[in-house]
C-alpha cells in the first residue's frame, strides 16, 4: 500500500481520525512528497539497515522508509495517531513504540543492524533529542533531522558567525554536520511560524577525533560562550596565571573571545588546561612463562610488540536483576578501541597479583570500591587474548558508577539474553576477549 501524503490526504486522514494538529506536540505535517523523498534519500538506506523514525506523525516519511529499511522502529507520542500507525504499518519488520522519544531506551537499538535516525522533529524538544540520539550510548551512524532553521544554523555554523556557539563546537566534535536545505513553511500543515531546515549529522571516525578529557572540554566551551562579548580570560579565571603562555601556544590573542577560536583551538586549550593521560608504552608489566611464573619485567610497548606472555584481569559486574554492565571502550585505547567489553579490564602491574589488580582496575575504570570479587574462570594466552593469562572475576554492584573518561566511551547494564543475541548477530561490536568470557562455563550456564 502506498500513501502519498499530499495536503488533501493529510487533511483527509486527520478528519478520518477526528483530530486536529496539536501545537504542544509540535505537529506540522509534511505534505510535499518530493521533499519527503529527498529527506529519506539522505539516509542512503542499505540492506540490513535499521532506521529509527522519531515522531512519524501521519507517515509522510514512514511510507518511504518502510519500503527500504530492513528494520524500522517508529516512536510516536500522540495516542491519537498510534492506532492509525499500527493499522497502516502492520508489518513484521516494523516496530511501533507509543512513547516520548526522550524516554526511549537506546540500549534496545544495539544488536539489530546499523542504525540510522530520521525525524521531522517537534521543535520544542529538538535540542534534548539531539543530545540523546547523538550521545555515546547511541549506535547511530547518521542522523537526518528537520529542525527549526535557527537551530540548524547554530549546529552548522562557521567560526566568527553569530550562530557559532557552544552547541556548534560540542556537537561538532564527534559529528560532521551539514545544513542540507531550507524548507519553507508552506510544505507543512499547518504552516509553522518559523522556517525549517534539514541537516545531516554523520558520525566522525576515530581518526578524526582528538583524544581529550571530554568533561573539561565541554566545561571550557560552555563557560567560554556563557557571555559572548566577554574576553575568554575573564570567564576562565583558573587559567589566568598561565593565560599568556596558553594563548601563545594555541595561536590566539590574549584578548580573544570564545567565537574567535576554531574547534582545534578549543581542543588545544583543553589539552593545556586539563592534560589527560592516555596509555603510554613506558608502563611496566611482568613477563611470565607458559606456567604463568614471572620471569622478568618489560615495558608495555615491548610486551605487545614482541607478543610476550603477561597477565590481565577482566571483571563482570552484575546488578541485582542479573544484568551485566558492559563498558564501551574509549576510542583512545590502544587495543579494541570503541568496542563493547567486560565491565572493567586491565593489565596486572609489575609486582602485583591477580586478586590485587581486579579491585584496583574496578576503582580506576568505574570509580567503585567493589564488594568481594569471585574468580569465575581463566583464559590462557593466545592471539585473541593478546598473549595474556586472564583471570575473570564477577561481582555485584547496582551502580551508579563514576567512569574514567579516558577509559570508557560509555557503559550500561544489558540483560544476558540481549547480549547473547547481539553477540551472535554482531560479534564485531565486542572485544574478542569479552566474547571468550561469555563462553566460560560459569557465564554460558547463565545465558
Ligand atoms: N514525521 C511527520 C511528518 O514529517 O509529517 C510528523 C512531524 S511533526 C513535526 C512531529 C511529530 O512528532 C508529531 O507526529 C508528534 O506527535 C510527534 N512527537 C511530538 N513530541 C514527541 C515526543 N516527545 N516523542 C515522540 N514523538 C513526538
Amino acid at each position: 500500500m502506498f500513501f502519498e501524503m499530499t495536503l488533501s490526504e493529510t487533511k483527509r486522514v486527520l478528519e478520518e481520525l477526528s483530530t486536529a494538529p496539536t501545537k504542544s506536540l509540535g505537529q506540522n505535517f509534511l505534505h510535499d512528497q518530493n521533499l519527503a523523498r529527498s529527506i529519506v534519500s539522505l539516509l542512503d538506506i542499505q540492506p540490513g539497515d535499521h532506521v529509527v523514525e522519531v515522531g512519524p506523525g501521519l507517515g509522510a516519511l514512514t511510507e518511504l522508509l518502510a519500503a527500504t529499511a530492513t528494520k524500522l522502529t517508529l516512536i510516536e507520542k500522540d495516542s491519537r495517531l498510534v492506532p492509525y500507525l499500527r493499522r497502516v504499518y502492520d508489518a513484521k519488520h516494523i516496530t511501533i513504540h507509543h512513547m516520548d522519544a526522550l524516554e526511549f531506551d537506546l540500549r534496545e537499538l544495539w544488536g539489530h543492524g546499523p542504525v540510522k535516525i530520521v525525524g521531522n522533529l517537534p521543535y520544542y524538544i529538538s535540542s534534548p533529542l539531539i543530545a540523546k540520539y547523538a550521545s555515546a550510548l547511541s549506535p547511530a551512524s547518521i542522523l537526518v533531522l528537520t529542525l527549526q532553521l535557527e537551530l540548524a544554523q547554530r549546529l552548522g555554523a562557521t567560526r566568527g558567525s553569530k550562530d557559532y556557539g557552544a552547541m556548534t563546537i560540542c556537537v561538532g566534535r564527534r559529528w560532521d554536520i551539514r545544513l542540507e536545505r531550507k524548507l519553507p513553511a508552506s510544505v507543512f500543515h499547518p504552516r509553522p511560524k518559523v522556517e525549517s531546515a534539514v541537516i545531516t549529522m554523520r558520525r566522525k571516525t576515530r581518526e578524526e577525533i582528538q583524544p581529550l578529557d571530554e568533561g573539561a572540554f565541554e566545561s571550557l566551551v560552555r563557560r567560554g560562550f556563557s557571555a559572548r562579548r566577554k574576553q575568554l580570560h575573564n570567564l576562565l579565571p583558573e587559567l589566568r596565571s598561565v593565560w599568556d603562555s596558553i594563548c601563545n601556544d594555541i595561536g590566539i590573542k590574549s584578548t580573544a573571545r570564545a567565537e574567535e577560536l576554531h574547534s582545534a583551538q578549543w581542543e588545544s586549550l583543553t589539552h593545556l588546561a586539563a592534560p589527560s593521560v592516555a596509555q603510554h608504552g613506558t608502563e611496566l608489566f611482568d613477563v611470565v612463562d607458559e606456567n604463568d611464573c614471572v620471569i622478568r619485567t618489560e615495558s608495555r610497548e615491548s610486551v605487545h610488540v614482541n607478543n610476550l606472555l603477561h597477565r590481565a584481569v577482566h571483571m563482570l559486574v552484575f546488578n541485582e536483576n542479573g544484568d551485566l554492565f558492559l563498558q564501551k571502550r574509549s576510542l583512545w585505547k590502544d587495543r579494541n578501541p570503541g568496542l563493547w567489553d567486560s565491565s572493567a579490564a586491565g593489565h596486572v602491574d609489575t609486582g602485583e597479583d591477580y586478586p590485587t589488580a581486579a579491585p584496583r582496575e574496578l576503582a580506576e575504570e568505574l570509580g567503585i570500591i567493589p564488594p568481594p570479587l569471585t574468580p569465575i574462570g581463566r583464559l590462557v594466552p593466545c592471539s585473541t587474548t593478546g598473549w595474556e593469562f586472564i583471570e575473570v572475576y564477577r561481582t555485584e554492584h547496582n551502580g551508579p558508577f563514576n567512569p574514567a573518561p579516558m577509559e570508557l566511551e560509555t557503559g550500561a547494564f544489558f540483560s544476558l539474553p540481549h547480549i547473547r543475541l547481539w553477540a551472535s548477530r554482531s560479534p564485531e561490536d565486542f572485544s574478542p576477549v569479552f566474547l571468550k568470557c561469555l563462553q566460560l562455563p560459569s557465564i554460558a550456564s547463565l545465558l
